[in-house]
């Protein structure tokens, strides 16, 4: 299995080079990506890096950096000083970044290579990758399927083979859910774990930055080096904001029966329960939850991200960022501009957006919406007295086929389970659980533990058993 942790074994013994991994994936790319499309850029002076990396190992430096020579892609939301950052749309289609996201600076620091910036819906609204500005990525394992979204590309980057781990964006799933659709292991850190300086906001109070991977141990290990403090980001956690989690040795589960009704296929009902009764077999308790609260996730997920989109792309006015088109004044400005620039699911966000934030209507829905999140929240602390995780499946469908969800309302229903876990703010890991077959292709479904505020640890640990420990 392609992995970091192998990929760092053969370096450290020679047995290959960062130079012939780096140029290896090039080349993948070269010959796979124009089906697939899982990057809008692509870094060949990636090679120069993993020449230093090569010799840093020839003379015995390799052993401080963790992820020295290791090759990632980066979602295309994320500045890279001097590089593109599109977020996927043509407003920012020649928008060079300049300077490095938080997140990008630990990476660097760490010795990883970024070999491409991948594709994603634009502005990560969606769940498909249909939404790019720049065209769909199809998902590698079945390539008239969408690899979901909005983390697409960066899921099909891994799902390819080019790269053992690529970086993602979750604001109300986005890694998890591509991370589903691929087969990949995917997480969503604590909200504050990790710094948001340097990723193109969308929703500030959901936005999280986090690695899909082919194991659980990877994925802990890119969470470790992107993690912690940031004086840019004054909402990011010290790691004692929150109780120690607790590692076991058997944790008790919180299945919420009622939640697993509308809309849930009925393929992924059986591989969820076929993994209910694995957890049993590996001597953990599974127990009935009740969350009626969470349950309602949705509907106050799709008022308060469309507030924020609303506040937070007005940015882009023709004036600060990318594309300006010439108008006859200011206002002309900005409209042909954005009307220009922005894609259609952008633009029906903003009005809804702009529409629950306007003053006689922002009682009975940013308000209320509010007021449910505050009601979650204390919801599920009430459970994590009773339970170390909750049990969900990550996403109701396996990969659905490109232009198969043309209602808007039907693609946000893909969310349902992901949602809630922004929120409120929690962690929460994905992996695959089975398999489901479509057309005889085999599609892999993923399982999502949820754990409870600055638990991520605590993911690491029961992921690492129940699944890298079976690989
Ligand atoms: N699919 C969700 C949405 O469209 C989540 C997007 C994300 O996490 N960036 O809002």
């Amino acid at each position: 299995m392609f992995t970091i942790k192998s990929l760092r074994e053969q370096f450290l013994a020679k047995k290959t080079t960062p130079l012939q991994v780096v140029e290896e994936a090039l080349a993948k790319i070269k010959k796979e990506d124009g089906e697939i499309h899982a990057f809008l850029d692509v870094y060949e002076d990636a090679k120069e890096l993993a020449k230093q990396a090569t010799a840093d190992y020839d003379e015995g430096r390799g052993s401080d950096l963790p992820l020295l020579g290791i090759p990632l892609a980066i979602k295309n939301n994320i500045l890279i000083k001097g590089r593109r950052a599109t977020g996927a749309s043509k407003i920012l289609e020649n928008y060079i970044a300049t300077y490095d996201a938080t997140v990008i600076s630990r990476l660097k620091k760490a010795g990883a290579i970024f070999i491409g910036a991948t594709n994603m819906d634009e502005f990560a609204m969606g769940g498909s990758t249909e939404n790019s500005a720049f065209g769909v990525t199809k998902n590698p394992l079945d390539t008239k399927r969408v690899p979901g979204g909005s983390s697409g590309g960066s899921a099909g980057a891994v799902a390819m083979g080019v790269v053992p781990a690529a970086i993602g964006t979750d604001t109300g799933g986005s890694i998890r859910q591509p991370a589903s659709f691929c087969g990949l292991v995917g997480f969503k850190p604590t909200y504050g774990a990790v710094s948001r300086y340097g990723l193109m906001a969308m929703g500030s109070s959901l936005d999280q930055a986090g690695p899909l991977t082919n194991c659980v141990a990877d994925a802990e290990l890119i969470h470790n080096v992107i993690a912690g403090v940031d004086t840019m980001d004054a909402t990011t956690i010290t790691s004692d904001t929150y109780p120690e989690p607790k590692i076991k040795e058997a944790y008790t589960f919180g299945v919420p029966k009622n939640f697993l009704t509308e809309g849930l296929d009925e393929d992924v009902k059986k591989a969820f329960f076929a993994h209910i009764e694995l957890l049993k077999t590996l001597g953990h308790t599974v127990v009935d939850v009740d969350l009626p609260l969470f349950e309602k996730g949705l509907a106050a997920y799709y008022i308060v991200v469309q507030a924020e989109i609303s506040s937070n792309l007005a940015r882009y006015d023709g004036m600060r960022y990318g594309l300006s088109m010439p108008g006859t004044d200011l206002i002309s400005v900005y409209q042909k501009t954005r009307a220009t620039g922005f894609g259609p699911e952008v633009k029906r966000r903003i009005l809804l957006g702009t529409y629950v934030l306007s003053s006689g209507y922002y009682d009975a829905y940013y308000g209320k919406a509010q007021q449910v999140r505050g009601m979650m929240r204390k919801e599920l602390k009430e459970i994590f007295k009773i339970v170390d995780f909750i049990l969900t499946p990550t996403a109701p469908t396996p990969a659905f086929k490109i232009g198969e969800q043309e209602d808007p309302l039907a693609m946000y229903k893909q969310d349902i389970f992901t949602v809630p876990v922004n929120l409120t703010g929690v962690p929460a890991l994905t992996f695959p659980m089975g398999k489901v077959i479509r057309d005889s292709v085999s599609l892999p479904v993923g399982v999502q533990y949820i754990a409870s505020h600055g638990c991520d640890s605590q993911l690491f640990a029961i992921g690492k058993k129940v699944y890298d420990d079976q690989l």
